[in-house]
C-alpha cells in the first residue's frame, strides 16, 4: 500500500511540476504573440480590412503612427497604393475613394488610364478640399450638395462658383436641371426673367440652337442616337454611321410599291399600323410615302440641290445631311389616296390630314411642323411629316399645343450630345 502511495505521490508531482511548465510555457507564447500583436497592431488590423500584404508594406513604410490611424479608420481604400504615390494628404483619402468610385459609375470616358484617374482624382478632390471648400460652405453649399453637383462639374466650375461669389439660393432651382453649369448660372437667372421657367432656362442658354430663329452656328452630334425622344434637327445632328438596328418596313401601304426601301423602326411600325387601321374605320386611306433616309442618301440629296441650283438654295431648302428626322427611323411623311388618284393637290388638303391632327398622337405620332412655327423649328410648314414619339410623350406634347423644340425645353429634354 506504502508504496504505492509512494508511486502515486512521486507520479503526482511529476505532474504537478508538468503543468507547471507547460503553463509557463503557454504564457510565455502568449506573451511573445501579445508583444508581436501589439507592435504589429495597424499590419493586422490592415490584413483584417482586406489589404494585401504588400499593401500594408507600403502603408507602414510611408507614414507615422498618426497618420496610419486616420487610413484605419476608412473601410478598406482599392487604390491606396496609388494614393500613397500620389499624395500625402492622409486625411483626403476616403473623399478620394468616394470620388473614384463616383467618376468611374458616370464615366464612359475609357480614354483615361489608370494612372491619369488618380491624377485627377487626387488633384480634384485635393483643390476642392484644400482650397474652395471652405468658400463655398459660407456660400451656403452643404457637403451633400457639393457632392451631388461633382459627377456633373469639372474643378473650374467650383472654382468658377468661388469666383464669383455664386451663392447657393441664388441657383437652387437651377442646380438639379440636367445640364447645369455654374459658369452659366448668371445666364440661368437672366433668362428666367424672360422664361419663367427653370427648365426653360438653363436649356435655352445651354442649347440657344434649340430654337432655330436664334440662329446659332454651334453644331452637336448625338451620344445616344438610338433615343427615341432625340430633337434631331439642324445643329443637333446624327452621325454620318448611324442606322437604327430595327428597321423593318410597317405594313400598311406604300405610295411607291415599286421601292421597297420604306423602312422604319419597329415599335414606330407597329403604331403606324394601328393608326392606319383606326384611319381606315373612318373611311381615311392613308399610305406611306416616305420613311428611313440614311445619311449617305441626304447627302447625296444635298448635294444634287446643290449643283442643281446652287449652295445658297441647297443649305436653305435641304436638310443638312444628319439633321433629318427621317435617318432616325421615327420620322415619315404620309399621303391619301384622294392625293393618289389626283382629287387633291397635297397632302394637307386632305380629310385625312385634318383625321392624322385630330388623331396621331393616340398612336404616338406628332405632326412636326405645323403651320406657324418655322421661327422655332427652322423647316416650313409640313403638314405630311409626323414623328414617333411613343405615346405617352406624343399625347402630352399634343396636349401641350407646343412645338416639340418647346415642349423638350419645359420638359428638360436635352440632348445628350458631344460638339460636332
Ligand atoms: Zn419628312
Amino acid at each position: 500500500m506504502r508504496r504505492k502511495k509512494n508511486y502515486y505521490n512521486t507520479h503526482n508531482n511529476y505532474r504537478v511540476r508538468k503543468n507547471r511548465i507547460v503553463l509557463v510555457a503557454i504564457v510565455g507564447i502568449c506573451f511573445v504573440i501579445g508583444l508581436i500583436v501589439f507592435l504589429n497592431y495597424n499590419r493586422i488590423s490592415m490584413l483584417s480590412k482586406g489589404y494585401s500584404w504588400s499593401e500594408t508594406s507600403v502603408v507602414l513604410k510611408t507614414f507615422e503612427k498618426e497618420d496610419e490611424k486616420v487610413i484605419l479608420s476608412y473601410d478598406r481604400l482599392d487604390h491606396i497604393v496609388a494614393w500613397v504615390a500620389l499624395s500625402d494628404t492622409v486625411e483626403h483619402y476616403s473623399y478620394y475613394q468616394q470620388y473614384y468610385d463616383l467618376i468611374q459609375i458616370n464615366s464612359d470616358d475609357d480614354s483615361l488610364d489608370y494612372f491619369d484617374e488618380h491624377v485627377n482624382t487626387v488633384e480634384f478632390i485635393d483643390t476642392l478640399y484644400s482650397s474652395l471648400y471652405p468658400t463655398l460652405e459660407e456660400l451656403g453649399y452643404s457637403e451633400d450638395h457639393i457632392w451631388s453637383l461633382i459627377p456633373q462639374s469639372s474643378i473650374e466650375e467650383f472654382e468658377y462658383v468661388v469666383e464669383h461669389a455664386i451663392a447657393y439660393s441664388t441657383v437652387q432651382h437651377y442646380l438639379n436641371v440636367p445640364t447645369f453649369k455654374f459658369s452659366n448660372a448668371l445666364a440661368y437667372v437672366e433668362a428666367y426673367e424672360e422664361y419663367n421657367d427653370y427648365n426653360y432656362s438653363v436649356g435655352i442658354v445651354n442649347f440657344p440652337g434649340i430654337i432655330s430663329s436664334n440662329n446659332v452656328s454651334d453644331e452637336y452630334v448625338f451620344n445616344d442616337p438610338d433615343n427615341i425622344l432625340n430633337l434631331v434637327k439642324k445643329g443637333f445632328y446624327l452621325d454620318s454611321n448611324y442606322e437604327p438596328s430595327d428597321l423593318v418596313k410597317p405594313e400598311i401601304p406604300i405610295a411607291d410599291e415599286s421601292d421597297d426601301d420604306f423602312m422604319v423602326r419597329k415599335e414606330a411600325a407597329d403604331a403606324l399600323l394601328l393608326m392606319y387601321e383606326a384611319a381606315k374605320k373612318e373611311d381615311m386611306h392613308i399610305l406611306l410615302n416616305s420613311a428611313y433616309r440614311s445619311y449617305d442618301k441626304q447627302a447625296e440629296t444635298y448635294t444634287n440641290y446643290e449643283n442643281w441650283y446652287g449652295g445658297l438654295y441647297a443649305s436653305e431648302y435641304v436638310a443638312t445631311p444628319g439633321a433629318s428626322e427621317h435617318q432616325t427611323g421615327l420620322g415619315i411623311d404620309l399621303t391619301s389616296q384622294s392625293v393618289l388618284d389626283g382629287e387633291r393637290m397635297v397632302f394637307g388638303d386632305t380629310d385625312e390630314y385634318q383625321w392624322v391632327l385630330q388623331n396621331a398622337h393616340l398612336y404616338g405620332f406628332i405632326v412636326r411642323f405645323d403651320e406657324d412655327s418655322s421661327d422655332i423649328t427652322g423647316i416650313s410648314h409640313e403638314p405630311w411629316h409626323l414623328r414617333y414619339l411613343g405615346v405617352e410623350t406624343s399625347k402630352d406634347v399634343y396636349e401641350s399645343g407646343l412645338t416639340y423644340e418647346e415642349y423638350c425645353l419645359y420638359n428638360a429634354l436635352f440632348p445628350n450630345v458631344s460638339k460636332k
